[in-house]
């Protein structure tokens, strides 16, 4: 431990954010593709609430939003009850399960670029240009957003670098509190702008 007194680092001006802060951070991130884009996280509760779902997808929102991954419960539902019936499943109710199961599967891929199209600051995209982009990076753009994945694929963590972390940087520096060098470093490891 350095003998140097070493003030945590201090929000520049009051504790509490501002209006426009509470609107959403924007946060920079890398797909596997290499392409970088910008975005906000997206609220399900707010979509539900503004009609900016398509009918037929609301159910499934209203789940997800209740209780994140109960999407993905709901597409297993069938093969589970299959696995607790007594009697060995038919080839009809298992082709019956696997058409539920691709069926929900369908409606969680189009919630997702709903979310995505709502989430991308830059550039900003239609569901339909949504449909050319890379799968690997829109898979990945929708784990962020659904919080599932920590890190982007330059292993930038999304959201602030935890303060404990960067204590270790700023107290090896021995800098002054708001030192440049350390604020950038911090600015370096996370996504958030
Ligand atoms: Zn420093």
């Amino acid at each position: 431990m350095s003998t140097s007194e070493h003030a945590p680092p201090q929000p520049a001006e009051s504790w509490a954010g501002t209006a426009d802060e509470w609107a959403g951070k924007v946060h920079n991130a890398e797909l596997p593709s290499g392409m970088r884009v910008s975005f906000r996280f997206p609220s399900l509760g707010e979509m539900i609430e503004l009609e900016a779902l398509p009918a037929d997808l609301l159910e499934i929102a209203v789940a997800e939003w209740a209780e994140p991954g109960a999407a993905a419960q709901l597409a297993a539902q069938p093969y589970a009850e299959l696995a607790e019936q007594d009697e060995e499943p038919t080839e009809e109710q298992r082709e019956q399960a696997d058409e539920h199961a691709r069926a929900i599967s369908e409606k969680v891929a189009r919630l997702n670029r709903h979310l995505v199209a709502r989430a991308l600051v830059a550039p900003r995209l239609t569901i339909e240009e949504l449909a050319r982009a890379p799968y690997s990076d829109l898979e990945m753009l929708a784990r962020l957003i659904n919080r599932l994945d920590p890190f982007d694929a330059a292993g930038r963590r999304i959201g602030p670098e935890p303060i404990t972390t960067f204590l270790v940087f700023a107290e090896e520096h021995e800098c002054a509190p708001g030192c440049p060098a350390c604020e950038t470093a911090r600015g370096r490891l996370s996504t958030v702008q």
